[in-house]
């Protein structure tokens, strides 16, 4: 067995931490453990480019009132705080790096068809049950509402739901800051490193086990044989570029069939999503999918029936029974996992939980 202290020397206060899986809970918790002074190493089966996460492939929306319409409270409230931390972070990597990370935070419209009027009054109705203090947050629009949001959409919808605070961020390009942050501030990468499994102090790979004064556990729904209970639930989005959609903000569509959404990118690029299937194949984007995505975006804008599809992309959201994050902690261990659909929503929560968790822990075995 190798020690850390191969990879790194300590200095005094600093840990030695390794981090298993770097997509977004593994940069998100190497960068902010770097800036606290400590020594990281992040190992992952894929490159640096993290094409293995399922943070890649996310829409990335922060949608804490569209989300909480059939979820916990808990994704609401831990997603408000979200709304509040990502600029401040992101200011601050783009400070670090030089890059630029396009977000908004113009809110959401959500809209139906005019058959479809009932699945939208459902999701206000549990709203209305989920979330009554924040009502505030849930305006209902008619159609010259909609036009000065959205003008292009306004010929098509008579009515719908404007939620102000919501927003998205553009995850490539976070991902990439983050890789530049992490290795600006020291942290070694290890790529195309499969972690066999994780213990105490030990990252074990194939070859070598490795000691740390610390082991995270972030890598997903590659910590299945370690985690009970742990399951993948299949999404698949679409990229497409449409040069005559000029949307501001991201839109929903209330569907009783085929929910869909579309989160705005840079460059009249946007993501499609997504589908949720309970499965763990990770097989390409289907035929079937792809006709229900694409028609019901047509339905939403004609202006993307001109646009051209420029990837297709599958991959399962790592969930617990309970569909809710965890973060478990024993001396040498920090367990991270479970964000299902609300990655980018619930892990600035979960982040500022497990350094707190961590420091403490830290601190209880120097006491000792
Ligand atoms: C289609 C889709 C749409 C989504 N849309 C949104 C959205 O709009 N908003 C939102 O908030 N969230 C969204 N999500 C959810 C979000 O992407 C996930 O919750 C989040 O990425 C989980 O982060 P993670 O770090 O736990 O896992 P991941 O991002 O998957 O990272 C895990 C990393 O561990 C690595 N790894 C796994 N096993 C091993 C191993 N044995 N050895 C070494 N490395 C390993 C992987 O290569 C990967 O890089 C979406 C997800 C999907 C699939």
């Amino acid at each position: 067995m190798n020690d850390a202290s191969d990879i790194r020397h300590p200095t005094s206060g600093s840990l030695n931490i390794g981090i298993a899986g770097a997509g977004l809970l593994g940069r998100l918790l190497a960068w902010k453990l770097l800036q606290q002074g400590h020594h990281v190493s992040l190992f992952d089966r894929g490159s640096r480019e993290g094409e293995l996460s399922a943070a890649r492939v996310a829409a990335s929306m922060l949608a804490p009132y569209s989300e909480v319409a059939s979820a916990e409270r808990q994704v609401f409230d831990w997603g408000l705080m979200a709304l509040r931390w990502w600029p401040e972070q992101i200011a601050l990597l783009e400070q670090q790096t030089g890059q630029t990370i396009h977000y908004g935070m113009a809110g959401s419209v959500v809209l139906a068809h005019d058959l479809d009027k009932s699945s939208l009054r459902h999701f206000e109705q549990q709203l209305q049950a989920k979330v009554p203090d924040h009502l505030d947050g849930v305006e209902r629009i008619d159609r010259e509402r909609l036009r000065s949001l959205e003008p292009e959409l306004a010929d098509r919808y008579s009515s719908g739901l404007f939620l102000a605070d919501e927003g998205y961020l553009d995850n490539w390009a976070l991902l990439l800051a983050l890789e530049i942050a992490i290795s600006k501030l020291g942290g070694k990468w290890y790529e195309h490193r499969e972690v066999v499994s994780v213990a105490p102090k030990r990252i074990v790979l194939s070859d070598e086990t490795l000691a740390f004064d610390w082991v995270v556990d972030s890598r997903g729904l590659g910590a299945k044989a370690q985690l009970p209970g742990l399951r993948g639930v299949r999404g698949e989005v679409l990229w497409v570029h449409a040069p005559e959609v000029n949307l501001q903000r991201p839109v929903r569509l209330m569907h009783p069939r085929y929910k869909l959404y579309i989160s705005p990118r840079p460059g009249n690029r946007y993501v499609i999503g997504a589908t949720e299937i309970e499965s763990e194949s990770m097989q390409p984007v289907t035929v079937r999918s792809t006709l229900e995505l694409m028609s019901a975006l047509y339905s939403v804008h004609s202006g993307f029936a001109e646009a051209s599809l420029l990837h297709a992309f599958a991959h399962c959201r790592p969930a617990m029974p309970d569909n809710l994050p965890v973060l478990n902690g024993e001396v040498g261990l920090l367990t991270v996992n479970g964000l299902y659909r609300h990655g980018y929503l619930l892990s600035p929560q979960l982040v500022e939980q497990a350094l707190a968790m961590l420091a403490e822990q830290t601190a209880d075995s120097v006491a000792v």
